[in-house]
């Protein structure tokens, strides 16, 4: 071998007795073949086997056998993003002339896809509320495909009763998906409840501080797997080993992260609940939230993401009152280490007007820090929007 053979030659050495607890990052494009006819029938590796980097490596189908684990399922897909998740599986499952209902407390972006991508090319879709549960009956038609679900909603926090609404689907032979990314399989398990698609952000809990996007769809049957891997090798998506590692070592640390910032959370809720009263606070421990029987039911747990729905009199003030917060910075997403606050108006996302969501909901998301200074951060930030 020459030496400029050489520089591309990288020497093999032994891995034996190589016992590390860290899955190894594997980074491929090609894949290469002992021989003709390995390449030939590479096509007959099935769905587990190795045939291109975009397909999948050891390192992305070590993390979707641990989502797998967690969610109950057989398998799991990985993607760039939390929302290319949910818009793989519409484009998945539903053609021209089929239609997908979705909660009005739906992430917007999901809406938008609906309005702006699905309905020019002849996917229709339509809003119900998110506490139908098995009224969700009278809503379908001979047109409807699939239901989505998220529970509890974004930033309005209504906790969906997924059982009764699977329930339905099922009996009608309609598919159903639940966003779970605040949950999070810890402490929801969506497939338990007879849904066929569970998504979760990994982007937030699961990769958790703040440095990655993805997201997860997992199944029980394996038929659902194979209509999603088909659609990706189609589409030509898959995701980055290296973003991979990072999400397994952030899944390592999920359930401690998750048991602290929700203790935190729980805590904040109750007092700014009982410092503003008339059940402003959405958190499932607090009066004003939507659907709470649904939660204590079903959830083992709360995260550490709620929301404040502010007053028209408090709205004055809070500019300066959350440029002023020294701990929470002002950001969307959630789920690192940090703590974040969101002033939302959902008013625009809505189809179904209720009269708390008009004005401004303040997201509160539950990070790491010594949970004294954030709580005098809020305590300063609600003493100065004031009680009104
Ligand atoms: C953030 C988020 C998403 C989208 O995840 P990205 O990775 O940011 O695309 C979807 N659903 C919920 C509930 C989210 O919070």
């Amino acid at each position: 071998m020459r030496d400029r053979t050489k520089v591309v030659s990288q020497p093999i050495v032994p891995h034996i007795g190589f016992a590390s607890l860290a899955t190894p990052t594997y980074r491929a494009s090609t894949i290469v073949f002992d021989t003709a006819e390995d390449y030939a029938e590479r096509r007959n590796r099935g769905p587990d086997g190795y045939t291109y980097g975009l397909h999948g490596t050891p390192t992305t189908r070590t993390l979707e056998a641990q989502i797998s684990q967690l969610e109950g399922a057989s398998r799991t897909v990985l993607l760039p993003s939390g929302q290319a998740a949910i818009t793989l599986l519409f484009l998945s499952v539903l053609a021209p002339g089929d239609e997908v209902l979705i909660p009005d407390s739906v992430y917007p972006p999901v809406r938008y896809f609906c309005s702006q991508y699905l309905a020019p090319r002849g996917i229709g879709h339509r809003v119900y509320d998110p506490l139908v549960g098995a009224g969700i009956e009278e809503l379908v038609t001979a047109q409807t495909k699939l239901i989505w679900m998220e529970s509890p909603g974004s930033t309005t926090m209504e906790f969906q009763d997924i059982g009764a609404i699977a329930r339905v689907a099922r009996a009608r032979g309609i598919l159903t998906g639940c966003d779970n990314t605040w949950a999070t399989p810890l402490l929801f398990k969506p497939l338990d409840h007879g849904v066929d698609f569970s998504m979760e952000a990994v982007t937030k809990y699961i990769g958790g501080h703040s440095d990655l996007l993805m997201g997860s769809l997992s199944v029980s049957d394996p038929v659902h797997y194979e209509t999603l891997r088909n659609s990706m090798r189609l589409i030509g998506l898959g995701v980055s080993p290296d973003d991979c590692a990072l999400a397994l070592r952030g899944i390592q640390t999920l359930w401690v992260r998750l048991a602290h910032v929700g203790a935190v959370a729980a805590d904040f809720a109750q007092r700014i609940d009982a410092m503003l009263g008339a059940g402003r606070v959405l958190h499932p421990l607090c009066a004003g939230c939507s659907g709470r029987e649904v939660w204590e039911r079903d959830f083992s747990g709360a995260s550490g993401v709620f929301s404040v729905v502010l007053s028209r009199t408090q709205e004055g003030s809070l500019a300066d009152a959350l440029t002023a917060m020294k701990h929470f910075n002002i950001g969307a997403s959630w789920g690192g280490t940090h703590s974040l606050v969101a002033p939302m108006t959902v008013s625009a996302e809505r189809d179904l007007p209720r009269p708390s969501d008009e004005g401004t909901i303040l997201r509160i998301s539950i990070g790491l820090e010594d949970p004294a200074d954030l709580w005098d951060d809020l305590e300063a930030l609600f003493k100065a929007v004031g009680r009104a």
